[in-house]
């Protein structure tokens, strides 16, 4: 699988000539992404058909289309098929869409796709024992599908969430129908319109120019379990700011020159993930000190929501991987670096940055 070269990549690179704090040439000079970053759950290729979803002759004729298919999902996992090679469960929509009100994904190659949530107890449709296929979870899905299937996951389990969560108007409080096939929900009472919403969270790569990334761990995850640091965009913000403004709160520490590196839907539940990497200068880059007198400043975690954030160097992001790849926890400690999981952008910006040797882009 194409992300599984990041890591073997990674794995075989020597080490830079000088891992020290020391900045080499080409670090201080920076570097080109090498190649698009490949991002689970992104890719989905289906037309979402929004000429078709006005009306509503059209919807019964796309559901009574002989290769009509509905594909199935709860809250967090997704219907996919047996076998080595999955893909996610077309079955027939007889039983299993509200025909008065159908949630139509679009279509995809020829044949109109309609979502049924598993988990909605007032539908035909309600069954996880569904007799064929099986369940697996959402991040399963991410790295066992295709590429476009996942995006197809994705999509699919964003869009029922949303729905599952927006039964009633958030203006009035009556209950509100699908309406245009399920990518919008109309208030009878006060006909305000609703739409699915999708929550901006930036999520940076924050490097030092001298082959350090800066991690941390939030409250709740276990010992050696560190990513790159993540926020919500705020209102009035623009993801630049929010990327500065995340990193100064979380860790302390003050980056500079963000860039947009990619993107990746997070449907857990309605997020989208906007990647970034950024700068930060190991000289006077502090926001805080860490109160202790006599040493040097350095990052300092956000109470209430990180455990720890520190500079970790290329050669322990390496260690971590080969880890991984080993099965094992590391041979040096119970608490070693332990990487994000490979279904996320996280994992796709530190395995990227580890590839080209913990270089820091070219601004
Ligand atoms: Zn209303």
């Amino acid at each position: 699988m194409a992300y599984r070269n990041y890591s073997q990549a990674a794995i075989t690179m020597p080490p830079p000539p000088d891992s020290s704090r020391q900045a080499t040439p080409d670090q201080q000079a920076g570097t080109q992404l090498q190649q698009p970053l490949t991002v689970p759950f992104t890719g989905a290729d289906i037309d979402r058909a929004s000429e078709l979803r006005e009306d509503r002759h059209e919807l019964q004729r796309l559901l009574a289309h002989p290769h009509a298919a509905v594909l199935g999902a709860s809250a967090d996992s997704v219907l996919v098929t047996d076998g080595a090679k999955p893909h996610l469960l077309r079955r027939p929509v007889g039983g299993h869409v509200n025909p008065h009100q159908p949630i139509l994904l679009g279509i995809d190659g020829g044949s109109p796709l309609f979502a049924a949530d598993l988990d909605d107890p007032e539908a035909q449709s309600h069954s996880k024992d569904t007799g064929v296929g099986r369940l697996v979870t959402l991040r399963e899905a991410g790295l066992l599908l295709p590429q476009a299937e996942a995006g197809l996951a994705a999509y699919l389990v964003a869009l029922l969430g949303w729905h599952r969560n927006h039964h009633f108007c958030a203006g009035c409080g009556a209950p509100t129908k699908t309406t245009h096939g399920g990518l919008s929900r109309r208030c009878p009472r006060c006909s305000r319109n609703h739409f699915p919403r999708t929550d901006p969270v930036v999520i940076m790569l924050v490097d030092d120019g001298e082959g350090n990334l800066l991690l941390g761990r939030r409250i709740g995850w276990a010992e050696g379990r560190f990513s790159i640091l993540a926020g919500y965009v705020a209102p009035g913000e623009t993801p630049e700011e929010a990327v500065l403004r995340e990193v100064a709160e979380e860790s302390g520490v003050r980056a500079h020159s963000p860039r947009y590196i990619t993107s990746q839907p997070w449907p857990f539940p309605s997020s989208l993930m906007l990647g970034y990497e950024a700068s930060a200068d190991r000289e006077a880059t502090y926001t805080r000190d860490d109160g202790r007198s006599n040493s040097p400043a350095g990052p300092v975690p956000q109470p209430g929501e990180m455990v720890e954030v520190g500079w970790f160097s290329l050669e322990q992001v390496l260690e971590a991987s080969r880890d991984e790849e080993r099965q094992s926890v590391s041979s040096s400690s119970a608490t070693a670096l332990r990487l994000p999981g490979e279904v996320s952008i996280a994992r796709r910006l530190i395995d990227a940055w580890a590839e080209r040797g913990g270089r820091r882009l070219a601004p």
